[in-house]
Parts: C-alpha cells; sequence; structure tokens
C-alpha cells in the first residue's frame, strides 16, 4: 500500500483545557469543537447513514448501496456511483465547513441540494474511524484516505474507479458517552431502516440496496419510467407493506408559489398510527405537523376517529420561501406562509380524493350510478382556523375526532325532518330532541340493504350494513374502554373447540372479551364454553358468533395488520352487523339510523367506506333538467 504515514499524536485533549493562563475562556481545540459539533450532526449510525447517503445524492448517483455491521455501530458504509472527488477534495472534504455546494450567502437562498454546511463528514470523522475511497472515472487513479478520531493516518492512490466508499468503523469510538447511550440494536437498526425508506421513497429514480450483516434489507431498483407518479407508486409498493394493497390517488397541482405532487393512500387504507406520512419539501424529508395537519383535515370526514391516511407529498416551492435553515438536521422547515401552504394543501388533497372517490368504483355495487358524495355541510366545518390555535398549543396533535363530530353536527342539523313527528317510542324523545329521523312512513329499504329517507335538502341513502358497523365498533370501543358490555345468556350454552393458536389468541383477547359481553371460560384443552353473548350482537346463530368473530380477527390481522383492540372492535362489528340482504322493519330502520347518528363519526364504516350518501335536491333538478 503506497501512501504516507501520518503519526495520530495530537496532544491529549483534556490536558489542554485545564491549562492555566490568565483569563477564564479559551478558544477550544478544532478537535474538541469538531467533537462537540459532531453531536449535534451525527446522534446515531442512523444520522450516519443519512449524511452519507445523502452525500451520494448530491454526488449524482444513481446506485447507492448501504452496508452496515452490527447495526451501524462497527461499520456504516455507502457505496455510490457518483461523480466522485478529486485528490484535493478528498482531503479537504473532511474539514468542517468545507462544501462544494455553497460559495455565498446568497446560495443559501437557492440551495438545491441536501447537504450545504460541510460539516457531517469533519463531524463524523472526529468520532470514528474513516476510510474514503474516491474516483472520478475507470480509467484514472482513485484517491484514498484513512481517517482515525480526525487525525489523517494515509492518503494515497488506489486503483481507477468511478464514485465514492466512505466506511465508517466504531461509530464513537472515542466518546463513550455518546456510545454508551447508543440504544439495543435492533432499535438502531430500526432507524436505519426509517432514514433509508424515507430517502429512497424520495429519490425513485435511484436504486438503493442496504445489507445489514450480510442480510439484504431493502433492495430497490430505480426503473425510471420517466413518469412521476408510476416511479414513485412503486416505490411506494416496494417499500411500504401497508399501502402494498392500496389504490393510491395521484396528486399534482401547481399555484404560482407552490407545486404538489405525490401519491395518496385511499381513506380505507387509513391505519391508527400517523408512521406512514411522507412530507418533503424541495427534495427533502421534513416533518411539519402543520402542513401535516392540512392534509388530513382534508380527510377528516373519510376516516374514521383516530386514523391517519399514508401519503407520499412533494412541495416545491422557491427556496426563498423557505426557510431550511431552522434545524441543524433539517428535519424542520418553515415557510414564509404557513397559512397559505396550510389554505392550499387541505384544498388540493381534498380535490384530489373527491375526483378518487366520484369514479364509480365497479368492485362495489353502487344504489345508483353517477351519485356524488355532498360535501357541503362538510366544508362548513372550519378545520384551518382550529389549526391555527391548535399550532400554537403545547399539543399540536390534531384531533380528528373533535372534528368529525363537529362535521356530524353540521350534518345532523342537515337531517332535520322536514315534516314535524310526533314522537312514537322511546327511542324518538332523544330523536326528534336532536333532530334525527322520525316518522316511519318515510323511510324506505331498498333492495334490503339501503335505507332512503329524505331530509330537509334532499334524499339520504345509508348503506345498513356498514352503518351498523359503524354503530357496532363505537360501542365496542367504549366497551373496551369502560368494561361494561351487556351480556344475553344463551339458552344452551356451548362449547367451542379452537386449534391451538387460535386458542392461544382467544386466551389473550379474554378480558377483552368479558369486557364486550361475553361470557366465556377456558373448557378443558383448546375449548371454551360460551355461556352469554353481547347483547347487541344479532347473528343469524349467536352460539357461532365466538368463532367467526376469532375467524374475522385473524382475517384482519393478516390482511390489514390490525392487532389488539382495534382488530377485536372491528371483528365484533363485522360480525354483529346486519348484512346487505336483510329485511328491517321501519323501526329497525329508526333505531338504526338514530344510533348512527348518536356515533362520534356517522359517515364512515369501520374501514373508512361512506355509511351515508346524500343526493340534494338541487342535483336532482339539474338530472332532471337534462344538464
Ligand atoms: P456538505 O454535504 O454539507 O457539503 P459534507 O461534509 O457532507 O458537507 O461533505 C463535504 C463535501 O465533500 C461535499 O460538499 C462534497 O463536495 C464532497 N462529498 C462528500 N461526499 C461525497 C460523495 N459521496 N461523492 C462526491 N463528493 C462528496
Ligand atoms: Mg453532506
Amino acid at each position: 500500500m503506497s501512501g504516507r504515514e501520518v503519526q495520530a499524536d495530537a496532544p491529549s485533549i483534556e490536558k489542554e483545557e485545564i491549562q492555566e493562563a490568565g483569563g477564564i475562556i479559551r478558544v477550544m481545540p478544532l478537535s474538541l469543537a469538531n467533537k462537540i459539533a459532531a453531536g449535534e450532526v451525527v446522534r446515531r449510525p442512523a444520522s450516519a447513514v443519512k449524511e452519507l447517503v445523502e452525500n451520494s445524492l448530491d454526488a449524482g448517483a444513481s446506485e447507492i448501496q448501504v452496508i452496515l455491521q452490527e447495526a451501524g455501530s462497527s461499520l456504516i458504509q455507502v457505496v455510490d456511483n457518483g461523480c466522485g472527488m478529486r485528490e484535493e477534495d478528498a482531503i479537504l472534504c473532511f474539514q468542517r465547513h468545507a462544501t462544494s455546494k455553497i460559495r455565498s450567502v446568497e446560495d443559501l437562498e437557492t440551495i438545491h441540494t441536501l447537504g450545504f454546511r460541510g460539516e457531517a463528514l469533519a463531524s463524523l470523522a472526529s468520532v470514528s474511524q474513516i476510510e474514503l475511497k474516491t474516483g472520478l472515472n475507470d480509467s484514472d487513479p482513485a484517491f484514498r484516505v484513512k481517517i482515525d478520531g480526525g487525525e489523517l493516518i494515509e492518503s494515497g492512490p488506489v486503483a481507477p474507479t468511478r464514485g465514492t466508499s466512505v466506511a465508517v468503523r466504531n461509530l464513537f469510538f472515542n466518546v463513550p458517552a455518546r456510545r454508551n447511550f447508543l440504544k439495543r440494536p435492533q432499535t438502531e437498526l430500526k432507524h436505519v431502516l426509517d432514514v433509508v425508506q424515507v430517502l429512497a421513497l424520495s429519490n425513485p429514480a435511484v436504486s438503493f440496496q442496504l445489507l445489514h450483516a450480510g442480510n439484504e434489507l431493502i433492495n430497490v431498483r430505480g426503473e425510471g419510467s420517466g413518469q412521476f407518479h408510476t416511479d414513485l407508486s412503486n416505490r411506494v409498493k416496494s417499500l411500504i407493506p401497508v399501502a402494498r394493497e392500496d389504490e393510491l390517488i395521484p396528486l399534482d397541482e401547481s399555484t404560482s408559489y407552490l407545486s404538489v405532487r405525490g401519491v395518496l393512500g385511499p381513506p380505507q387504507g387509513a391505519r391508527r398510527t400517523r408512521g406512514n406520512q411522507f412530507l418533503f419539501v424541495n427534495g427533502r424529508y421534513v416533518k411539519h405537523r402543520y402542513v401535516e395537519h392540512a392534509v388530513l383535515s382534508a380527510y377528516e370526514y373519510l376516516l374514521p376517529a383516530g386514523s391517519y391516511p399514508f401519503f407520499a407529498l412533494f412541495l416545491d416551492i422557491d427556496p426563498r420561501h423557505v426557510d431550511v435553515n431552522v434545524h441543524p438536521t433539517k428535519a424542520e422547515v418553515k415557510f414564509d406562509d404557513e397559512r397559505g401552504v396550510y389554505g392550499m394543501l387541505r384544498a388540493v388533497v381534498g380535490r384530489s380524493l373527491g375526483m378518487s372517490l366520484q369514479t364509480p368504483d365497479m368492485t362495489r355495487a353502487s344504489p345508483v350510478k353517477g351519485l356524488s358524495l355532498n360535501l357541503d355541510p362538510l366544508e362548513r366545518a372550519t378545520p384551518v382556523s382550529r389549526a391555527a390555535s391548535e399550532r400554537e398549543s403545547d399539543d399540536p396533535a390534531p384531533k380528528p375526532r373533535n372534528w368529525v363530530s363537529e362535521a356530524s353536527q353540521a350534518l345532523y342539523r342537515g337531517t332535520q325532518m322536514a315534516t314535524a313527528v310526533p314522537a312514537a317510542s322511546t327511542d324518538d324523545a332523544a330523536a326528534s330532541k336532536s333532530g334525527g329521523v322520525g316518522e316511519e312512513g318515510l323511510l324506505w329499504q331498498l333492495h334490503d340493504t339501503y335505507i332512503l329517507t329524505q331530509i330537509l335538502s334532499g334524499l339520504v341513502i345509508i348503506d345498513q350494513q356498514m352503518a351498523h358497523e359503524r354503530i357496532l365498533y363505537e360501542q365496542a370501543v367504549s366497551c373496551l374502554e369502560s368494561g361494561f358490555g351487556l351480556s344475553q345468556q344463551l339458552l344452551f350454552p356451548r362449547t367451542i373447540e379452537f386449534s391451538a393458536s387460535d386458542y392461544a389468541l382467544l386466551e389473550e383477547l379474554m378480558p377483552d372479551l368479558k369486557k364486550l359481553g361475553f361470557d366465556v371460560a377456558a373448557f378443558g384443552r383448546n375449548s371454551v364454553i360460551v355461556r352469554g353473548v353481547p347483547a347487541d350482537i344479532s347473528t343469524g346463530d349467536e352460539r357461532s358468533v365466538l368463532d367467526e368473530i376469532v375467524d374475522q380477527y385473524r382475517l384482519f390481522e393478516r390482511v390489514e395488520r390490525l392487532s389488539g383492540r382495534e382488530n377485536l372492535a372491528r371483528s365484533v362489528a363485522r360480525r354483529g352487523a346486519v348484512r346487505a340482504g336483510m329485511k328491517l322493519s321501519p323501526g329497525e330502520m329508526r333505531s338504526l339510523i338514530d344510533q348512527l347518528f348518536h356515533c362520534a363519526s356517522p359517515y364512515v364504516s369501520p374501514d373508512g367506506r361512506p355509511t351515508i350518501i346524500t343526493l340534494s335536491g338541487e342535483e336532482l333538478r339539474e338530472r332532471f333538467d337534462g344538464k
């Protein structure tokens, strides 16, 4: 190996610190300053991976490989086929504030690269043992540099190659405090996976491979169809398991201030966790609660309370209107017109969702062709100003449940009957008090599947099964929270035998099943005895309802990755609800509607499908006028 050897002979930093002199203020030795600054840029293996991969992207690489050992604590290596560096730059790049990306303050205003501070390599080099190999092409010699805790150890030419490889070994080896703060390897690895996922998502044309201890954890090819939405959808589906089955909704709009494009997950694909929301501003992944809120608010009436849709949105905006400099790790940005961005995003997302919902869905029977959702009552809710005030509060988390109920009140007001109705049953007191549907004569059941009724402004069509699922779901959720499910005793208790794995699941669910009103107990090997079932469950054969719920639970677990109480509540609702094709008496219909309007989110079934469609008088008139 040719190359000059440089002795790591730096004076001990601690010794320098206690040096006596006149004043008490000292200028820090550079190596100490670098170590301290490293703490800001590089907190854990994942942040090192982020900095290195961003450098590769800035270098125009189309293929990037990340190699880890021990979740990055012993090795993080990033290999790219980007532009590479010249010999001089290969050493200079490790100096603090050495960057090829900006030259002047003015450049800061028009940044289009991911890096610009010139801090990453200097920081990394001060807290690890780095080996850099970089070359410009396949004919000229490449160059290799070794640095150990900030000290240059070795440098010299090596065989030609195009691109750059940076190997970071033993991260924080000389900062034990930080090294000790690393979390368990699984946790650190999870962070790395998140980082690579985000970078791969925002660069669909680039190929990424991630190897950990020789295992390939990510491998996505940049096929580059050239069509943005196709590339992005493919990338989303290969990276994000929960979005794999979803029909993603494309979005593409621009104004003079801002352009937005990306894909939205369909409402029925929403999950209980927020994890799958990706926002990029000028190519940079950012967390921006306020803007995320704008997107969610556009979904609001389409989602069950507390569930979150998938989205990957790319905002492009003149860099002069956005400050990316507010946070050292650049995860936060600030727009000069935050409200404007909010309003535009909410409108654009709402429009794309509306368009996709109005496209007839051939997989589901549609009662009347060409019906569109009447969104009017929901437009009247004002989440923009709510959100603005929430932003100031300590807990900026949006509260979809509240808006939904606000919106539901808006529609609830709209459902006030055209005719006053005399109270006919005990339910009616509540119904007329809050403006529910009243007169039996005005309820119709179409095809034993849909309930039709009139409201002041037009016609309402309710899907009986979806509506009942919503009711049972909310009841189940509240029983699980309060633990007061009413039980209806069976005349003939029944024993059911389960497979070993279903039985294990059942044992786990047993306390929650009791809360729901199931009277169940273990009954010998893999069997249970059922003495009672929840009072509200109305299937044909209530004795089989428990095994049906277990089956449904398994199905939701497999298909929708639901778990725990959410799954249980959904399963109970699905198995307990009246089906399409079941004849309902007028009293049953009335009670269904009244209960529906007492739900927190009456407009959507637990899986996000609409329960109600309204057809306004205006719309009817338009259709008759032959428009
Ligand atoms: P920044 O990215 O903020 O400029 P870094 O410390 O990350 O700062 O990198 C310093 C410089 O090293 C970059 O500006 C770039 O010129 C060069 N560099 C780093 N990584 C690569 C790479 N993978 N390929 C080509 N050049 C690189
Ligand atoms: Mg960088």
